[in-house]
């Protein structure tokens, strides 16, 4: 197709989408099936043919890709092309063995360039705005996806990285930045460090805070809007897929629209695997429509999200996709009941008293599980220590179908900060 204006394929009736979609699926199937000897097994194993394929409706016929598989297949034996076809390379932190190594020819960076593009505009950057880069550069696909996308759309990019908060809050001021792209633990720490030395964040100049890479819950970008005065848009994308650009909110903030002339998304139930209903929670799996270096077929992501196929206020027909509410691996079961970390940061953060820094820890005692809540207060706090422990306990009991064992509310400043990667604040001793 070649679309390089999203005002066109973003806002198509949903039907001509679809024979797009219908027509790539076909492709990209056959495709896989050719140039990866792991699809070739797969579909043969499952007694599907390329041919049996003929839309994104018979993509339930073909079996999952899973993390597993990428790492089976280490390093590149997922890859569709020769190595001198690949023009990058870039990896996903594995919690657990070895990255997952992920490829781009050039027309993949095109895409790529091109979804992100997609989402600054979304967000009403334009190419006179400012963009200071707080993602990591390097393996890590957010530096370099935010950084290639900002380009091409002729912004004016600060490559500040992760980590030196002390420079960013300093490059932020003195370029007067009109957006900063970063993780929101990381956005919270540099409003912090920025009051530490003197300035109140709200009178950076800063418009835009497009934050992603790891889950937010709506009282946590309520809080990001709040600190730096700006609007908060969220961004979606995992390596395996292609990086950040899978998906990003508009200004309406109702949902992230995912590309989907690029990205083919379904929900399922992660037990049973089957669809789940439209509108249903469940896990997110995505295929890839035009990828050539690793294309995907129905890969589980592990994140419960749920997908509104109305047409925005933005006018955006593509589908939006609900904040995540946890990854399906990230499941906390104490004593029999199942929740999310998020649940938890929601309760915790509808307390004035308290700053949005929590940490849980899990322990086994004997036979049953012990849920200990730590809490930091805010500078301004003097009441009773006692008497809000007990009120977040009461709170959480009643959100959560168990109390913890311990709330502690502790002085400001002394739960540690993430300041480069992801936000640990689940330590599960057990
Ligand atoms: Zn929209």
């Amino acid at each position: 197709m070649g679309v390089s204006d999203d005002t066109d394929v973003t806002r198509l009736p949903r039907a001509e989408l679809r024979r797009i979609q219908d027509e790539r699926v076909r492709e990209v199937v056959k495709y896989a099936y050719e140039n990866v000897e792991f699809y070739e097994r797969a579909l043969d194993d499952a007694g599907v043919h390329p041919d049996d394929v003929t839309g994104v409706d018979d993509l339930t016929l073909l079996p999952f890709t899973t993390k597993e598989d990428f790492r089976d297949n280490y390093p590149t034996g997922m890859f569709a092309v020769e190595m001198e076809d690949v023009i990058r390379i870039h990896a996903s932190s594995g919690t657990t063995g070895k990255p997952k190594i992920v490829g781009y020819t050039r027309d993949d960076l095109d895409v790529w360039r091109e979804v992100m593009m997609r989402g600054f505009r979304g967000a009403g950057l334009t190419a006179a705005d400012t963009l200071q880069n707080a993602y990591s550069y390097g393996l890590f696909t957010g530096g370099f996806g935010f950084h290639d996308g900002a380009t091409e759309l002729g912004m004016t990019v600060v490559p500040t990285g992760g980590g030196n908060t002390q420079r960013q809050v300093e490059m932020l001021a003195d370029l007067g930045s009109d957006a900063i792209c970063l993780t929101p633990s990381y956005a919270l720490y540099l409003a912090e460090v920025a009051e530490d030395m003197g300035y109140d964040p709200a009178d950076l100049p800063l418009s835009t805070v497009l934050y992603g890479a790891e889950p937010c819950t709506e009282p946590m970008r309520t809080e990001i809007e709040r600190r730096f005065d700006a609007t908060a848009v969220e961004n979606y994308g995992l390596s395996e897929i292609i990086g950040p650009g899978v998906a990003v909110e508009c200004l309406e903030q109702t949902g992230m629209h995912i590309w989907e002339d690029h990205f083919y998304p379904e929900v399922i139930n992660p037990e049973t695997g089957k669809r789940v209903a439209e509108g249903e929670e469940g896990e997110l799996v995505l295929t890839t429509l035009t990828k050539q270096a690793l294309p995907v077929l129905r890969y589980r992501t592990g994140d419960l999200t749920t997908l509104d196929y109305g047409t925005c206020d933005c006018g955006r027909t593509v589908v939006r996709m609900d904040s995540v509410t946890g990854r399906a691996d990230d499941l906390l079961i104490v004593r029999g009941v199942n929740f999310y970390p998020s649940e938890v940061e929601s309760v915790v953060l509808e307390f004035e008293e308290v700053a949005p820094y929590y940490r849980i820890d899990l322990r086994r005692e004997g036979t049953l599980d012990r849920l200990d809540l730590t809490v930091e207060l805010t500078d301004d706090f003097d009441g009773s220590r006692a008497e809000l422990e007990g009120r977040i306990r009461k709170r959480l009991s009643n959100v959560l179908s168990f109390t913890p064992d311990g709330v502690e509310l502790v002085a400001p400043g002394s739960i540690e900060r993430t300041k480069v990667g992801k936000v640990q604040r689940v330590y599960d001793h057990r």
